[in-house]
């Protein structure tokens, strides 16, 4: 399931998760670096100079998780959470 939440504060935060985890992109503090898209091409893209997620992760397999993961320790402004 896939939310693209605009809020009246300008804030906007994309969130994808399954049962166990989820991905929460902090969108307006993102900087079109491409750091995590370099890391993790297949769920990863910059469009319009922002993060967006590319396809359905799927965050049970161990691979996909490492790889969210790791983009979200490499980006520079913490946009990406990985949360339970
Ligand atoms: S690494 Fe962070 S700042 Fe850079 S494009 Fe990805 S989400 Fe945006």
């Amino acid at each position: 399931m896939y939310f693209d939440t605009y809020t009246m504060t300008r804030v906007t935060t994309a969130v994808w998760y399954n049962e166990v985890m989820k991905i929460v992109l902090h969108k307006e503090d993102c900087i079109g670096c491409g750091s995590c898209a370099s890391v993790a091409p297949d769920i990863f893209e910059i469009r319009d100079g922002k993060v967006v997620l590319k396809k359905e992760p799927n965050l049970n397999d161990p691979k996909i998780l490492e790889q969210v993961k790791l983009a979200a320790s490499l980006c520079p402004t913490s946009v990406i959470e990985v949360v339970k």
